[in-house]
């Protein structure tokens, strides 16, 4: 019996759907997550350039306004102070420098850092002037007059660049704003598929779970009620669970289960080797039903019992042991009535079914001998067939009633099983009538037993337990590749009644020349 075992749990299939739920709301995050981190870095940037610019603007209007150069510049013209026109004198470059310096950063303001620029240059222009005119003692309104410069387009400029940074923060709130709303959208839809996806796992696991629920109460009722003996059995061979036919048919409780070992469900001769094959067997395929095995094995029950079985095993892994589970099927109502079915219910011997089906063996035994790829066809072991028949058995049944006539029968099948060889087979034909196969003999050989049988039928029949003597009558036939099982038990009945012609209590051969007109000793079936 032939049992696979599948693992059918669509393993790849869930990984699948759960890698690919995995890669999109990995990839919104990341999308997300480089969203926030571009927002950051951007106002990061922004802001540094910001502080940037707002420090050389600062740096500019200081440098160039009251405090700087411009400042000293009229305090030159105020007080007529060379000292003070050196700083201013020394201030230019450095005010001129950070203006560029802004620009740079800022070259949305090139117009007004140019006007700034222009007023500066005329301020430098006019230091020899003042210098000159100071060192001449000219007085303030003179000097004042001659070096005024109109720094009006300056004051605006830097009037300009002002409001323009007062109005950056709000643009950059704005922008700022705009980015955490992308983002908090992008949040929200990545949270409502996680809020669905986890909805639909739930729902999987959940229907998952049932199925598996089922699929295990199910194996679970098969286990327990199946009519078969299930045992499962360990890396050593020790019984893990065994169903309740397994404990009936091998005779132990459920108590005992892990104390026995699966070896010992055999017969105490084959122990031995059935360790060794186990073994063996384990150590094989991962998953290995008992394939290609026909024949009936023999399991011995706890009691010593002996019993003939079929058997189904698969081997698998469990944590890198291998563990067995075993089928067994008792055979011994089968064989019974198998048994039943070959025996002649009178007699005890072989019926005409058994003897059809022996008949058929030594036939296909012989065409295996004489087929052409064996080394030597022609040399096969020659075989004879003998028709026995009780001589005037009617009269028997009549002198000693029907009831000895069956008895006669039983003694006649017990002597011939008596004195056959063990190669010999009897079997019951049919009423009075006896076939026997005679293996391993030639046509003397097989006349020689059946004189010899006949003798010893007619004086074992004249004593005690045997209830009337009789005599019987023989007619054989042997084997020959044109003659087919129904051609041969013809040709040994025509010598039977060859034998009765002669007299009966004697033996025939079967010859061709006793062959009637119409029968050609047919080889067609
Ligand atoms: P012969 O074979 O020598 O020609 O004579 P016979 O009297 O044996 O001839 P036949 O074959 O015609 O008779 C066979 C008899 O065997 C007939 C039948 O009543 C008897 N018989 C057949 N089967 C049984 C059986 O099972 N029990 C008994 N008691 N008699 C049986
Ligand atoms: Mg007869
Ligand atoms: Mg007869």
């Amino acid at each position: 019996m032939v049992k696979t075992v599948s693992t059918d749990i669509p393993k790849l299939k869930v990984v699948m759907i759960t890698l690919g739920i995995f890669i999109v709301l990995m990839t919104l995050l990341y999308g997300a997550f480089m969203r926030v981190h571009g927002a950051q870095s951007h106002l990061e940037a922004f802001t540094e350039l910001e502080i940037d610019k707002a420090n050389y603007l600062n740096q500019a209007i200081y440098i160039t306004g009251y405090g700087g150069f411009i400042h000293n510049f009229k305090n030159a013209v105020i007080r007529r102070d060379i000292h003070y026109l050196d700083n201013a004198e020394s201030q230019v470059k450095q005010s001129i420098q950070t203006l560029d310096q802004y620009l740079a950063l800022s070259p949305e303001h090139a117009k007004q850092v140019l006007a700034i620029q222009t007023v500066i240059n005329q301020y430098r222009q006019n230091i020899p002037v003042l210098r000159k005119m100071i060192v001449q003692g000219a007085s303030t309104q003179e000097i004042d007059a001659r070096v005024k410069v109109d720094d009006t387009l300056a004051v605006v400029a830097i009037k300009e660049i002002l409001n323009s940074h007062q109005q950056h923060p709000l643009a950059l709130l704005k922008q700022t704003g705009q980015d955490y709303q992308a983002i908090t959208y992008r949040l929200l839809i990545v949270v409502n598929i996680l809020f669905v996806v986890s909805l639909l796992t739930i729902g999987y696991i959940f229907h998952s779970y049932k199925k598996l629920r089922i699929a295990l109460v199910e194996k679970n009722i098969i286990f327990t009620c199946a009519p078969s003996a299930i045992i499962a059995a360990d890396e050593t061979g020790n019984i893990t669970q065994a169903n309740t036919s397994a404990m009936q048919l091998f005779e132990f409780n459920e108590t005992e289960i892990g104390h026995i070992n699966i070896d010992d469900l055999v017969p105490n001769e084959i122990k031995q080797k059935h360790t060794r094959l186990r073994r063996e067997f384990q150590r094989s395929e991962r998953i290995k039903p008992m394939a290609d095995r026909s024949q009936t094995f023999t399991a011995q029950k706890r009691s010593g019992e002996q019993f003939p079985v079929d058997i189904s095993i698969a081997t698998y892994e469990v944590n890198s042991s291998k563990h067995s589970i075993v089928v067994v099927d008792d055979l011994s109502e089968r064989e019974r009535i198998k048994q039943q079915a070959c025996t002649d219910a009178l007699t005890g011997i072989g019926n005409r079914y058994a003897i059809n089906q022996r008949l058929q063996h030594v036939y296909h035994l012989i065409k295996r001998e004489t087929h052409p790829n064996n080394p030597s066809p022609d040399h096969f072991t020659p075989f004879a067939i003998a028709m026995v028949d009780i001589d005037f058995f009617k009269t028997i049944n009549d002198e000693y009633g029907h009831q000895t006539g069956d008895i006669v029968l039983q003694q006649l099948a017990h002597l011939i099983q008596q004195h056959i060889r063990a190669v010999d087979f009897v079997g019951r034909w049919g009423g009075e009538e006896f076939l026997l196969i005679l293996e391993r003999v030639d046509l003397t050989g097989a006349t020689k037993i059946m004189q010899k049988l006949i003798d010893v039928i007619k004086y074992a029949s004249q004593r005690s337990p045997f209830p009337a003597p009789i005599t019987v009558s023989a007619g054989i036939a042997t084997y020959d590749k044109n003659k087919t099982i129904n051609t041969l038990i013809s040709q040994a009945d025509q010598a039977l009644y060859q034998a009765k012609d002669a007299g009966r209590d004697q033996v025939a051969v079967f010859s061709q020349a006793t062959l009637a007109p119409q029968d050609t000793g047919s080889t067609s079936d």
